[in-house]
Formats: structure tokens, sequence, C-alpha cells
């Protein structure tokens, strides 16, 4: 980000504008907008510039400006439409302690005006850092479309109205009032009072809101791969406790004003204890707070989910799981394939190459027969483990084994093999992300040629 947005206060503030044709006047219907005092220095202005200074909406001089006409000005637009006059007054200007834009001249600006959407006193800023003036258009009519007209009105109404909804207690309940108020569609001031007076009766009669738990399944890593369920605990969070796994842009979508806690873990490794975890939720759900528990791919699945239900349970505080796109359904997925097939397998396993005591152990005899699928989870240090057992009980070396990391995320990587060479060529393959061991699975013959080609670089 090279520019950041902010909101400047300009309420009696000097804002000067020099020059008077169309640069001038776009960039003065926006500040006639604002409370602050404008300036406007043009030799020859135009007319709507003559029509503003005679209502007294702004002060014309009718001359270029000179030196010390912007001693004490905040901002200052140069928009002579004209380089060398551009050049030459912003100098004078910055010299003079003024913050400089200069129209349509992005590199020698100190700031630049955004696209808005005006609901005054909402606004919405769009910027682009001059990379795609019409990407922000478009953005604009989309907003534009999607805020009711009447918004404003309903912000300063919903303003007016604050020191008495201070009477419903800070947080979740004086947070779900106003998310209220704002869902409904409002004609008049009348009647934005009348629905803010009876919505409030209504707040402040209901019951105290006790806190929960969301247990949220964050899908695999593709922010699109989340479910409605997970989107809706995220936008109404209070807190976020969220492990190692979990994608950074589903963090990003969380409340902004919602405090977010890493817990930390990754598989079977904690780097926090899981008592510890399990306070941290209890705690902040018995104090009123909405927790969403965030794990990776689906709760339910080598999760350590019931430890934390068991402590939720034992502290009466309320949960509910909100199931999530396991990693291997997204792994599978990315491989053309799918997890059983008739005439070759009617189950599918997923398994654990880690367990709390080390390398898992399973019915490797079964594992070994032809035609099983396994997608194992946490087996890339165990690979070699699992390989050894597998063989040992008269599994075929040249059963198909593919190794996915990072499955849906944009850095994914599919490593095909044999079972028989699925070491050394995992450690090989230097992998660094999260990945599952496909036992019994290839990837679609019709891979696409970047496919391939990892494939082969990697082998
Ligand atoms: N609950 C999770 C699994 C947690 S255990 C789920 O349902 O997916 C952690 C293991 O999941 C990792 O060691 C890895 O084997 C697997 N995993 C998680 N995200 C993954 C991803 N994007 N790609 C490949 N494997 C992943």
């Amino acid at each position: 980000m090279k520019h950041f947005p902010i909101f400047m206060a300009l309420t009696g503030q000097s804002v000067i504008v020099s020059g008077g044709g169309e640069a001038a006047l776009a960039k003065l219907r926006l500040l006639l907008k604002t409370e602050a005092a404008l300036k406007v220095f043009a030799t020859d202005p135009a007319p709507e510039i003559v029509a503003w200074a005679r209502e007294a909406r702004l002060t014309l001089t009718r001359r270029a400006v000179q030196t010390g006409d912007a001693q004490g000005a905040r901002l200052f637009y140069a928009a002579n439409e004209d380089d060398a006059e551009d050049a030459r007054v912003a100098e004078l200007a910055e010299r003079e302690g003024a913050l400089v834009n200069i129209v349509d001249n992005l590199n020698d600006s100190q700031f630049i005006t955004p696209a808005m959407v005006d609901r005054d006193p909402v606004v919405v800023a769009i910027g682009t850092e001059g990379a795609a003036p019409v990407l922000a258009r478009a953005i604009k009519k989309d907003i534009e479309e999607r805020l009711s007209p009447r918004l404003g009105l309903m912000a300063r109404i919903g303003k007016a109205f604050r020191a008495k909804a201070d009477a419903l207690p800070f947080g979740v309940k004086r947070r779900e009032f106003w998310a209220d108020y704002y869902a409904q569609d409002i004609a008049s001031e009348d009647e934005a009072n009348g629905a803010l007076n009876a919505l409030l009766d209504q707040h402040l009669s209901a019951q105290t809101k006790e806190g929960h738990v969301d247990l949220v399944g964050a899908g695999p890593g593709d922010p699109e791969l989340l479910t409605l369920k997970a989107r809706k605990a995220l936008d109404e969070a209070d807190v976020v406790i969220y492990d190692r796994l979990v994608a950074p842009e589903i963090l990003e979508l969380a409340r902004r004003e919602a405090i977010m806690l890493s817990a930390g873990k990754e598989g079977f490794g904690p780097s926090m204890t899981q008592d510890a975890i399990n306070e941290m939720i209890v705690t902040h759900a018995r104090g009123g707070a909405h927790v969403v528990r965030l794990k990776s791919g689906d709760p339910t699945v080598f999760g350590r989910l019931d430890e934390e239900l068991e402590a939720c349970d034992a502290s009466g505080v309320a949960w509910n799981i909100v199931p999530g796109i396991t990693s291997a359904s997204a792994a599978v997925a990315a491989l053309g394939q799918s997890f059983t097939k008739r005439g070759r397998n009617s189950g599918v396993r997923f398994i654990t190459g880690h367990d709390t005591k080390g390398f898992a152990d399973h019915d490797w005899k079964t594992l070994a027969r032809e035609g099983e699928v396994a997608a194992i989870y946490m087996g890339k240090k165990s690979a070699r483990f699992i390989q050894g057992r597998l063989l040992m009980h008269g599994a075929d070396a040249l059963t198909q084994v593919t190794v996915i990391e990072n499955a849906s995320r944009p850095e994914q990587r599919i490593l095909a093999t044999t079972l028989g060479e699925l070491e050394p060529t995992l450690t090989h393959a230097k992998l660094s992300g999260p990945a599952l061991v496909f036992l019994g699975l290839a990837p679609r013959a019709a891979l696409n040629a970047a496919q391939q080609h990892e494939m082969e670089a990697a082998i």
C-alpha cells in the first residue's frame, strides 16, 4: 500500500484550488460537500465558480497563485490543466506547508482523492493508487447500488440516538441492536425514530445473551471453500481462536473488531497446551463473547475437537459445530479423482501418520491389499514408517501413491509416485507446507501440462 487512506477533518480549514476550468470544477464539486474554507485562484473562472463565490460558498481571487497565498492552507489542488503552471504553484504551496495534489499527476502528488460513495456521514472511499480507474468506477457503481440512498439519513438519526442506546450493555447486545436497526429500510426521519425506540424496548427486555462457541471448519485454505455458515460465524465473532494452518486470507474475513487469538497448533505438535486452549475458549465464552474456534479443514477430522467440547460442557458453555471441507476432499478433487469407485474400492480410510504416542499404528494387513484407498494426514514425517509397514505386510511396491501439498492454495503441489519410491521421493521434494499422502490413488491421466511438468520436476 503506497497510499494510506484517512479521513481528514476539514471544518474551517483552508483548502485552495488553483485553476478555474473543468479539472477545478470537478474537485470543487467534491470539496463543496465539506465544511472547509474554500479558496479558488483563477484568472478566468468558469461561471459556476463565479456563482458559488456570489453565494459565499467559496472565495474567489481572480489571479494566479502567488507567494504567500498557501500560508496556513491544509490542502492545495493544482488544477490549472497546464503542467508548467501546476508545477510552479505546487512547489510554492508545498514550501508554504500545504499538502499538494496535482490533478491527473499521481507521481508528483502528495495525496490523491479517492472515488467516493457519499451517504454522509457514511462515506466509502475507493482507491487503486492510479492502477485501475476503470475498476474504481465499477466498484463505486456496485457500492452505490448496494447502499440505500437513505443510509446517510439513517446514520445521522442513529448517531443522535447513541446516548439512548447506551442503556444497553456495551458489546454484543449493543451491537445487535445497531445491526437490527441498519438491517431495516427506512423512508423518513419519523419512521427511523419510531424504529429505534421500538427496537430499544425490544432489546432491553430481551434476556441477557450468553456467550457461546462455534467450532468452525475453515476448509483447506481457499477462502471460497468456506461454508456460508463459517462466513456468517466469522462475520459475527467477538473472539476468533485459530490454528496455525488456517490461511491468512480466511482470518482477514473475521469481523474487524473481533479479537484474534492464535492457538499456534499444527496437527499434533502443539505449541500451546490443549488445556490452555480449552481455558482460553471457555473464559471468553463465559464472559459473554461469541467465540469462533477456527480449525483447518473439518473440525471433526484430526482436530482434537472432543477435548474442547468436553471443556465447554464442563463449564456449561453452549457450543455448535460448523463442518468444513476436509483437506482430503480438496486434495482428491485436485487429482480429478474420487475416493470411492465402483469396482475399485467400496470404502476409504482417513488415517493419521502420527498420534499422541508417535507414529500411528494401523491395520497394515488390510491397507496393504490391492485397491485400498487411504488419505494419510500428517504423513510427511511418518512416510518411511508407513512405506516399510505396508511393504512388510505384502503391499505391491508399484501401488500408486500421491502426495498433495497445500491443497486448494495457490502453492498447491502434486507428487505422483509409487509405494516403493515414496521415500526418498518425498524427502527430496522438500515440502514445506501441509501435505496429505494418498495411498492407492494417482492423478487422473489427463493432467494439464503444468502439473505434468511439476511432477516430472519433483520426481
Ligand atoms: N482438520 C483438518 C486436519 C488437521 S490435521 C482437515 O480436516 O483437513 C493437519 C493435517 O491436515 C496436516 O498435517 C496435513 O496432512 C493436512 N492438511 C491440512 N490442510 C492441508 C492442505 N491445505 N493441503 C494438504 N494437507 C493439508
